[in-house]
């Protein structure tokens, strides 16, 4: 399948890992957007959260539970941190497999542009 995150999961395309285990990759964002920007993604190809279905509930609950543990490690659990999730075209999905970006390092605004 021609997806730049799962070229990732299987190595054909280097990353900078934070972060992996038998259902889950992080990998630091190649154009962060803030000093602390990871993606974490499933290993299994899911395109969007409107592809998650009832058998990757545990999945998408380990995605979060992994997330507290790469931001204590990245130094951003007590300052604070998003984590965000693009769909679609108005979200800003640039790519086609679930991922989340967890996002730290400095104040972020809201509401978004
Ligand atoms: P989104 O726009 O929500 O689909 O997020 C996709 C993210 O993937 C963007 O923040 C990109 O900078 C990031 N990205 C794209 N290609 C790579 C890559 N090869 N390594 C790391 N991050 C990437
Ligand atoms: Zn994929």
């Amino acid at each position: 399948m021609d997806c730049i995150f799962c070229k990732i999961v299987n190595g054909s395309i280097p990353s900078e890992k934070v972060y992996e285990d038998d259902l889950i990759l992080a990998f630091k964002d190649i154009n962060p957007a803030t000093p602390v920007h990871i993606v974490i993604v499933p290993k299994e190809h899911i395109a969007s959260v409107m592809e998650i279905k009832n058998e990757h509930k545990n999945l998408i609950g380990h995605i979060y539970i992994k997330a507290q543990k790469i931001a204590i490690e990245n130094g951003i659990s007590e300052t604070g941190f998003r984590i965000v999730n693009n769909c679609g075209q108005d979200g800003g999905q640039s790519v086609n497999h679930i991922h989340f970006h967890l996002l730290g390092g400095r104040s972020l605004q809201w509401p978004p542009g």
